[in-house]
């Protein structure tokens, strides 16, 4: 058989440029279909910290004169588990002070719609006949709104190969006016309700979902939870229609960055057979977090956004309450101003209980995974998810609500689950502050009986979440799209 190639455009990846699970994902998933044979390339934006990471790059390609688009180029590089990394080098667009898709503000870029709309249009040119290079994709896989123009791209372009769009969150859908179709040169015919139109605008998300050969999304329960109205979006009439072309494949994660038997961050590597370290990590993130150092009282650990679909404010309605189970809480993470501002008031209310660190930092995160007892994650809604599964690796059973791919990789702590030794974490359904707080005086009854916590934090760290299992799923997407 033909080697298989994959382009895969995305508009973040691990560890050069992240704002979330698409970049854990992009960093990922590549390398672990690479291990399969699949010979997959990934697209990104140069913005400055790419640029600045990429050690020894080639231009390998211009692009002076796609009609409605700034000049760019493709700088050819590698990241560093070896997969080959094309650069869209356009630094009018992506060298600036800021994220990914916000200005330091915190305000989103008012030419997203340019800048994302070459990202699709450079990836759609690599999978036509007119590509510059001379490596040539048997298929594209784009990931979320940022490349979802790309379908549409290939759909009018001339030796187009198929595209897979995968939705990592239905949530952020690209919406600009009407007038950006042309800014964007697609072609006019396509601004209707078969094509890119959605509620009079056009949706980069909403093109991918219907030019895109194969849909997929980051967790089968999330894949039917997108085609019903409360967690659709809008989309879910498409998506219904589109189920037959709809697979959900849960997420691995990184298996090697992700592991306490090895990670640098942690003050005591530990493993299932060994699991003294994680004491150790426990008063070394009490005393980061400038909580007591009490051995007994149960940690519970939040590495978040700040939005509302995590669900952090229904946790920081009931903190108060929680300290006096008694719990401590040591929350890392950024986003909404208010809730930031609550979690900080209840850092001063509750000295030594409640620790609160705003920003992001990729060793913190770890250190908290390591450290906490029990992970806290009640999203209203989660496609995937991923610290639920790295907290599982750390012997940290997560609390979570019973959503999307947090349902598909937590198994809720029964009677019947500890006995046959699938327990792996706490669920509950019905988004509620009462709900939450049951259940986490649910984890914490468990916590004080000792051979019963044990058992299950060993189920936990026997599971397997490597990618692999993921990487041939969407071979098997990729051979069937190519008919293969
Ligand atoms: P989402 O992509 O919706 O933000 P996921 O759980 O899928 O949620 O992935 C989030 C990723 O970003 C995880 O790797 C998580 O550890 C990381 N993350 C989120 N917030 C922070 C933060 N403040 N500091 C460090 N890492 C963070």
């Amino acid at each position: 058989m033909a080697e298989l190639k994959v382009l895969f455009a995305t508009s973040e990846v691990a560890p050069l440029i992240k704002t979330g699970g698409l970049a854990d994902v992009s960093g990922a998933l590549p390398a672990a279909l690479r291990a399969i044979g699949v010979d997959v390339r990934v697209l990104v934006p140069g913005y400055n910290p790419v640029i600045a990471q990429l050690a020894h790059h080639q231009v390998v390609a211009s692009f002076d004169d796609l009609p409605g688009f700034p000049p760019a180029r493709l700088l050819s590089g590698t990241l560093a588990n070896a997969v080959p990394l094309l650069v869209l080098d356009c630094p009018s667009l992506y060298q600036r002070e800021g994220g990914p898709y916000q200005n330091t503000q915190g305000h989103d870029w008012a030419d997203n719609a340019l800048r994302f709309g070459l990202l699709s249009k450079v990836a759609a040119v690599l999978g036509s006949s007119a590509s510059p290079l001379a490596w040539h994709p048997d298929l594209v896989h784009c990931n979320d709104w940022q490349t979802a123009l790309t379908p549409a791209y290939l759909h009018f372009a001339p030796g187009a190969v198929p595209s897979v769009i995968a939705i990592h969150n239905l949530a952020f859908q690209g919406i600009f006016p009407p007038a950006t179709v042309q800014q964007l040169h697609l072609p006019p015919s396509c601004y209707s309700i078969d094509g890119v139109e959605f509620y009079g605008s056009l949706s980069f998300l909403k093109a991918g979902l219907f030019y895109a050969d194969h849909i997929t999304t980051v967790s089968p329960n999330y894949a039917k939870e997108i085609q019903q109205e409360e967690l659709g979006f809008g989309m879910q009439g498409l998506l219904t229609t589109r189920s037959d072309h709809l697979t959900g494949i849960l997420n691995g994660i990184d298996t090697d960055e992700w592991d306490p038997a090895t990670d640098p961050y942690l003050a005591r590597q530990y493993s299932s057979v060994n699991m003294n370290g994680k004491a150790v990590n426990k008063e070394f993130l009490q005393s980061r977090m400038g909580l007591n150092i009490e051995p007994d009282v149960p940690l519970l650990g939040v590495v978040s956004r700040f939005t509302d679909q995590k669900g952090l404010d229904l946790l920081l309605e009931i903190a108060p309450l929680l300290t006096e189970l008694p719990v401590q809480l040591a929350m890392l993470g950024s986003g909404d101003a208010q809730m930031q501002k609550t979690a900080r008031d209840l850092s001063h209310l509750y000295p030594g209980k409640i620790g609160v660190m705003i920003g992001f930092s990729e060793e913190l995160s770890h250190q908290i995974e390591a450290g906490a007892d029990m992970f806290v994650m009640p999203s209203r809604f989660e496609p995937c998810g991923l610290n639920q599964m790295y907290s599982q690796r750390y012997g940290t059973p997560p609390i979570v609500h019973a959503t999307g791919g947090l349902a598909d990789s937590v198994a809720d702590c029964t009677a019947a689950t500890l006995k046959d030794a699938t327990a792996s974490g706490f669920t509950f359904n019905g988004m509620t502050a009462e709900n939450l707080y049951a259940t986490i005086q649910r984890a914490v009854g468990l916590y004080h009986n000792t051979s019963q916590w044990e058992a299950l934090r060993k189920n936990c760290m026997a599971k397997d979440f490597s990618w692999q299992n993921s990487a041939e799923a969407y071979r098997t997407v990729y051979l069937k799209v190519l008919g293969r």
